[in-house]
């Protein structure tokens, strides 16, 4: 027969695994565990709703000694994180027309996206594309909760697949460490923790490098590295700070990251349903807990009240955030799927089938329902297809030239011998493509002259904005009174790129 605790630990499950974020904690009914806070509040330490799992009684860090992780999942997360480790590493040098995969140079506010070069005047493209991202995530998270976060994030895949193994190989398996971090400071407890941070630091070095590769691009940064520091003061202090940063958050700050400052596991309890693949613990089948007796068939221990949680502990010792999934989904979980493995582990000593804890909805738990496409999911869909459309159309009829001309500020007009007006403009010129490129420029609507100061023959680099001042001139007859439009086409080896448009001013006619 099942005792209280157990009975009451199987109720309110399905609950829990909808609302753990949202549930009001439950009422206190004794003083013991309760922990004030003032006058009004009380945290109830039995109540895993009303605290995080990394904080003790005193709001200390709780730190986390997780177990080792292995199974059939973890091989297939470690294989892809390799993957995604190499494609990290290697990104800021990978070049597509000469230009990097990626590269996000806020600093000169130029992005490099697939080798496609996009400035500051492609604001509207960036726009589309942050709404194309956002609604991406929308329906992931809808379909397939955090599983960005266990497989591809790069928080979880540099802690779980890289430090965190670093650590294991150095300072042993999570009990081991834990042990040894109680005891007292030996030689080799002391070489363990140099060797495992000047390790920590060494990488934390290289992730910030890559970083700051992304951000101004794998050329300059091999020139920061070699050039003379003292004309880079200010590059070299962001390569230390990175580095830095890095080292802070992967040797200390760890799970935190993910709790504390992504906002990605807040908007869990928004954009999760019931049809949502999670990380689940299938309550149904498991509860309630009791240790696997010897020689006891599935039978007998379903028939005493039992299900196949053998109450073993093992999901949450290797947990990273330190979680017990069988308590619902919770904000912390990062679904890295180690509790699977453990649990498979598990059943497979005691000979029942795996997948107590697995990839599953709650209605795929409670109701047996196979996955299924909601209309919520229908709905982002459409809107993800029309922003792509959208998107793929700003792209491919982008201009590679873009030129911007202003009346210069000051004077309006200039008379000129021969009964001839000037006036003067500045142009901009950007070049988003990845050649140089030689403008002229024409007067299309009307006769007259156009002087380009600092010599003809303009040539505006590969990437890069040219900025010059033009002289236009027009004899008084083909002028239109004070304002007489103005079309001006740039031109380059001969060709139409673009018109553009201003007014040159004039006297008026009286004045001539
Ligand atoms: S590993 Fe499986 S059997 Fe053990 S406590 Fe967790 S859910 Fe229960
Ligand atoms: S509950 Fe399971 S999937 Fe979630 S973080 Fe912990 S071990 Fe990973």
């Amino acid at each position: 027969m099942r005792n209280g605790t157990e009975a009451t630990q199987s109720t309110d499950v399905r609950t829990r695994f909808q609302l753990s974020m949202k549930s009001k904690p439950p009422e206190p009914e004794n003083s013991d565990p309760h922990v004030s806070l003032g006058a009004s509040q009380e945290v109830n330490w039995e109540d895993f709703r009303d605290h995080i799992a990394t904080a003790d009684k005193d709001g200390g860090r709780r730190w986390l000694y997780p177990r080792k992780p292995s199974g059939r999942l973890h091989d297939y997360r470690k294989w892809f994180a390799w993957l995604l480790l190499v494609a990290m590493f290697s990104g800021p040098f990978i070049r597509i027309r000469g230009n990097p995969l990626l590269m996000m140079n806020i600093i000169e506010r130029k992005f490099s996206i697939l080798g496609q070069i996009f400035w500051p005047e492609d604001t509207v493209i960036f726009a589309v594309s942050m709404l194309v991202f956002f609604t991406c995530i929308l329906i992931f998270t809808t379909a397939f909760g955090r599983l960005w976060c266990g497989w591809a994030c790069p928080q979880t895949v540099m802690m779980e697949m890289v430090f965190r193994k670093i650590e294991y190989w150095i300072e042993g398996d999570g009990p081991v460490a834990k042990a040894r971090d109680a005891g007292p400071w030996t030689v080799d407890k002391i070489l363990r923790k140099w060797a495992k941070h000047s390790l920590f630091l060494a990488l934390s070095f290289l992730v910030g490098n890559t970083l700051l590769s992304y951000i101004i691009g794998s050329d300059a940064l091999l020139h920061l590295i070699r050039d003379d520091p003292r004309n880079h003061v200010t590059g070299l202090s962001f390569m230390v700070g990175f580095s830095l940063i890095f080292y802070g958050i992967f040797s200390r700050f760890r799970e935190q990251a993910c709790t504390f400052i992504c906002p990605y596991g807040r908007f869990q309890s928004a954009l999760l349903d019931e049809n949502t693949i999670v990380v689940a613990y299938d309550h149904q089948r498991g509860e309630g807990r009791a240790p696997w007796k010897k020689e006891q068939t599935a039978a007998a221990r379903q028939s005493e009240g039992f299900g196949d949680c053998v109450n073993c502990r093992q999901c949450v010792a290797v947990c990273p955030t330190g979680i017990d999934i069988r308590n619902g989904i919770q904000m912390e979980c990062v679904h890295c799927t180690a509790c699977i493995d453990a649990c498979d582990t598990i059943m497979d000593k005691i000979g029942r089938p795996r997948g107590l804890v697995r990839y599953a909805s709650l209605n795929g738990i409670q109701k047996g329902e196979p996955i299924r496409i909601t209309p919520r999911m229908i709905g982002y869909s459409v809107l993800l297809t029309a922003l792509g459309c959208l998107l793929a159309f700003l792209v491919f009829t982008r201009a590679d030239v873009e030129t911007l001309l202003l009346r210069a500020p000051g004077g309006l007009f200039q008379k000129l011998p021969d009964d001839r007006f000037s006036n003067l403009y500045t142009v901009k010129v950007v070049n988003k493509t990845s050649h140089d490129i030689p403008v002229e420029f024409r007067l299309e609507n009307v006769e007259g002259r156009i002087r380009v100061m600092g010599g003809e023959g303009w040539t505006i680099p590969k990437e890069k904005l040219g900025e010059r001042s033009i002289l236009v001139e027009l004899e008084s007859e083909h002028m239109h009174g004070r304002h007489t439009p103005l079309e001006i086409g740039v031109y380059s080896l001969g060709k139409k790129i673009e018109t553009v448009k201003s007014v040159f001013v004039g006297p008026g006619r009286e004045q001539h």
